[in-house]
Formats: structure tokens, sequence, C-alpha cells
């Protein structure tokens, strides 16, 4: 089977990935072999593939086969797997697997759980034409939804919904957005799905258009300014979600957020000054757990949310990459074998 993998660690331009042909994937017990659909390309890969988290132990080995995002169908099941039969469609997310026992695991914070192995990252992910996967973490993908255009559920998806949920939104309350990329865009839709003032706040024509197709009620062009700046003098916001990978956005959103008010972060960032007499909360937020998966595919199949996805074949992976490094990329790119 043909896949793309990381041989070392290092800058797009250098030319860390290479398209392998490796042997076919059997299945272990409890596991299942997925033929790839589809695979987001995340920035989160390309902060790995770069060599940016080689300190913090990813990649966990190398050749690694990148990607987290990944829909397909069920080639081959293993022992002890009875709720998955070959031909089913599944996708999995970044969480590839976790204890199942901690106190994490237990309390339905399983993302934090400090056993997990992460898909693509500590085992091999889905810039390939098969990947393992185990079948306690693969979620069953509603015949309503499209396997390529799914993919991106599985992290732009579950993450903007985990950190929408931390930020205590309602109809009485507005939120900002910060950063109308594969996650904002997504983020901006579930923090409408609750009622909540939505405000887009991003830069550049394109992401600027996409916010308003998806109905911010307001978008504020971050490169005309300080957003912060702009949204505090206009008030202020109950709660500011970051996306956008800049120390100075998460200032901004901290500024743009009224007294007692949330800033979720999604990305990591120095946060500066705090003033705690304003009572803020900042939170971050990573996924989510398989019980929130489940719901990001249940309101997907409703058509309450939608993913913007451009295909790729897998091949052009590094093409991919260096496009979403540019910023030259509307909602996500998906590679496709
Ligand atoms: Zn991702
Ligand atoms: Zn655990």
């Amino acid at each position: 089977m043909k896949a793309v993998v990381l041989v070392k660690p290092a800058p797009l331009a250098a030319g860390p990935l290479r398209v392998e042909d490796r042997d076919g994937l059997q299945p272990g017990r409890g596991e299942i072999v997925m033929r790839v659909a589809g695979c987001g390309v995340c920035r989160s890969n390309l902060h790995m593939i770069e060599g940016d988290w080689v300190d913090g132990g990813v990649p966990a080995f190398t050749p690694i086969v990148p990607g987290h995002e990944v829909t397909g169908t069920v080639e081959a099941v293993g022992e002890d797997v009875s709720h998955l039969r070959v031909g089913d469609r599944v996708g999995v997310q970044p969480l590839w697997s976790t204890c199942g026992v901690c106190r994490y695991c237990m309390s339905g914070a399983e993302q934090l759980c400090q056993s997990k192995q992460i898909t693509g990252e500590t085992v091999d992910g889905g810039y390939a034409e098969q990947m393992l996967a185990r079948a306690a973490h693969a979620y069953p993908v509603p015949d309503s939804l499209d396997l390529v255009e799914a993919a991106p559920l599985f992290c732009p998806g579950i993450t903007a919904y985990g950190a929408v949920a931390k930020a205590r939104l309602s109809p009485a309350r507005s939120a900002a957005v910060f950063g109308v990329g594969g996650v904002g865009h997504v983020a901006l839709q579930f923090a409408k799905l609750t009622g909540a003032e939505t405000v887009a706040v991003t830069r550049g024509g394109s992401r600027l258009e996409l916010a308003e197709e998806l109905g911010a009620d307001r978008v504020v062009d971050a490169s005309g300014g300080d957003a912060g700046e702009v949204l505090h003098r206009a008030g202020g916001v109950d709660a500011a979600l970051v996306f956008a990978p800049s120390d100075a956005v998460v200032r901004q959103a901290l500024l743009a957020t009224k007294p007692g008010g949330v800033v979720v972060v999604g990305v990591n960032a120095e946060i500066g000054p705090f003033p705690f007499a304003d009572e803020k909360t900042v939170v971050g937020s990573l996924l989510g757990s398989r019980q929130l998966m489940r719901e990001v595919l249940d309101i997907a199949a409703a058509g309450r949310v939608r993913v913007v996805t451009e295909a790729q074949p897998l091949e052009r992976a590094a093409d991919a990459l260096a496009r979403l490094e540019r910023g030259d990329v509307r909602g996500r790119l998906v590679l496709v074998p």
C-alpha cells in the first residue's frame, strides 16, 4: 500500500516527506484496518513535520505516516471487535486510543489521558491508502455524509465543538472567533447554533467572505489593525475563541473579552499581562471525548454544520502542506489516495 511518510523532521522545503510502498496492514486484537477515503491536512501535521514538536517527543518515531483526521471503510477486523464489520464507513480522530481507566478517561475528559496515543504522531496515521485503528476509537460515519468531506469533522470538527462547549454560550451572549481557517470556520457555525451573536475576526478577502457566507453576525478584518481594540471599544464580547497561531491574537482576544468572560485557546501561546480583577477565564481546549465526537457527527449528518473542503491527491501531500503554510487554503484540504 502507498503511504506518505515523514523520514526526518525538517522544513518542508528540505523535502522531509517521501512516498513509499509498504506492506498491507493486518489488524491486531481490538483493531481494524481502514481503507482510507480521505485524510485532512492539519496545521499540527505541519508542526510535527517541520520539527517544531521534537522536544515534546513528537513524532514518537520515524519514519512515521502523518495525518489524524481520517475516514474510510473497514477492510479487515481483528479479534475481539464486535461492533464493526468489513465495509462499514468509519472515521478516526487524533485520539487514536486512551487507557480507559484513568481519572480523565472515567470522567469524560479522555483527551487528557496521559496514556493516550495520537494518530499520526505516536502511531502511523492517515496519509496512506490503509491505516490501523482501535475499533473502540473508530466512529461510524452516517450515510448522509460524504467520506471525503467528513474527514475534517474528525479534527477541526471535534476541536471546534470542544472549544464551543467550554465557552458558556447562550442566545444572550456573544462570541468572537479569531481565525476563520480549518477549525475557526467550523467553530463559527457551532457558536451560531448556540444562539449566541457571532463575530468573526480574520485576515484577508477569501476568509472574510467565508465568514459572511457561514452567517457571522459581524466580521472584523484583522488586517486593518488591532481587532482586540476594535471589539473592546465596541463593548467587548462574552467569549473569544482563538484558533490563529499567534501570541498577538491571543492577547487581542483577551482584550476583546468582557470582564467575567471566557477566552478559549486552541493553540500554544504566550498570554501576556493578565489583570486578575477582570475575573476573566482563560481555558485551553484540546479535541473532545468520544461522546462529543459522536455529537459532532450527528449534528453534521443533520446538515447543521458543514466543513468547506478541497480534495487533493495523496501524492501531493507536500504541496498541500505548503499551501497551508502560505495561508492559501479556504476551509480544509483533504488528501485522497
Ligand atoms: Zn488536525
Ligand atoms: Zn486514560
